[in-house]
């Protein structure tokens, strides 16, 4: 690639500038308030949006859990799913080579549609997109079908909110099982839905794209999820209808699910802690292969609004380089980055000691 076009890529960054001194009231409130006034420091590089901020202040109410209300449709169908994907991992090596690359274009294709899309655009607002690029975005979110953006965005800025409590759609605290796909098959904990409903979502509510994709979700994502990736592959090189519903749409969906749900999960149980120790979330190289860039989550957690959901940039993070390159040609801008010494300060004031630098 040549030089101009690299620094086209890498330039225009928002970035932090660093505050070394602490201001007078965080000294005296103690811990809790110095945490706040540096979450509020670092943020000033995304002032239109507060609502995935960690909130120290929201602790889980003592007492038993209720009882666990099953959902049964939900229940039936991802186990249907799973013994369908189950199925299409023996019918892989009799496909056409041409289902293969199919297949793997819709797996990048709708995982994009989630981290660039409802994760990185919409619940974050860590970049900003041109319209082409959302509508892009909006058809990747609706292939993968995890419910509609709007939706999506106010459970993920609830669990940035409200982490590992109750309050947490997937609080990693009740399980693995739970936080990778339990939180889906039961009803939601009376405090997701009372701390949910008083999310700001009005920067959602007033974009015309994503509030058109929630009215007709039903239509679009049978369309793009299960009836286009099916008759692609049947239509165009003849591969069996067999071949092209197990392979390209079930097991590529129940994928892009699970890595999807390892973010959730793995990514909160397993890996070190360089940023902030105080947190669950955790780096996981696995998850981020998995999941296009997604498992650096201990970073992620404690800068939010970091357009690169890590410290790094290519590292394992097809995201970004994607979002990079939609910057190039002027599809993305406004892209919000973390400056590398607002990193090391955080590092040294809450990390576990794992970082290189430490
Ligand atoms: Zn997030
Ligand atoms: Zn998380």
């Amino acid at each position: 690639m040549p030089a101009h076009m690299l620094q086209e890529i890498s330039g225009s960054y928002t970035t932090t500038t660093t505050i070394t001194a602490p201001p007078p009231e965080g000294l005296q409130n103690g811990r809790q308030n110095l945490e706040k006034t540096a979450h509020h420091l670092e943020e000033d590089i995304r002032p239109e949006m507060k609502e995935d901020i960690y909130d120290p202040s929201y602790q889980d109410a003592k007492g038993p859990l209720p009882k666990l209300e099953y959902v049964w449709r939900n229940i039936i169908l991802m186990a249907l799913l799973h013994v369908g994907a189950l199925y299409g991992i023996t019918l892989v090596p009799s496909c056409k080579y041409h289902t293969w690359i199919w297949a793997y274009f819709c797996y990048v294709f709708s995982a994009l549609g989630i981290t660039a899309g409802a994760h990185r655009l919409w619940s974050h607002r860590t970049y900003k997109a041109r319209l082409p690029l959302r509508v892009f975005l909006i058809l990747a979110n609706t292939m993968a079908f995890q419910n509609d953006v709007y939706e999506w965005a106010r459970d993920h800025r609830a669990h940035h909110k409200f982490s590992d409590t109750h309050a947490d759609p997937h609080n990693s605290r009740r399980g693995f099982f739970f936080s990778h796909v339990g939180w889906l098959l039961v009803r939601k904990h009376p405090a997701v839905k009372e701390k949910g409903a008083l999310l700001d979502m009005s920067d959602l509510k007033a974009e015309k794209l994503v509030m058109f994709q929630r009215r007709y979700y039903i239509p679009g994502l049978l369309l793009m999820c299960f009836i286009l990736p099916t008759l692609v592959p049947w239509y165009f090189w003849g591969e069996t209808f067999q071949h092209s519903l197990f392979v390209a749409t079930f097991l590529r969906y129940a994928v892009v699910l699970n890595a999807t749900w390892l973010v959730n999960s793995a990514a909160h149980l397993y890996g070190y802690r360089p940023y902030d120790k105080n947190i669950q979330s955790r780096e996981n190289i696995l998850v981020s292969m998995g999941a296009v860039g997604e498992g650096f989550h201990n970073y992620h957690h404690a800068f939010p609004y970091d357009y690169s959901t890590s410290e790094y940039r290519w590292h394992i993070n097809f995201t970004t380089f994607f979002i990079d390159c939609m910057a190039a040609i002027g599809l993305a801008y406004d892209r919000k980055k973390v400056s590398k010494a607002s990193i090391l300060a955080r590092i040294k004031r809450t990390g576990d000691g794992s970082h290189k630098s430490s």
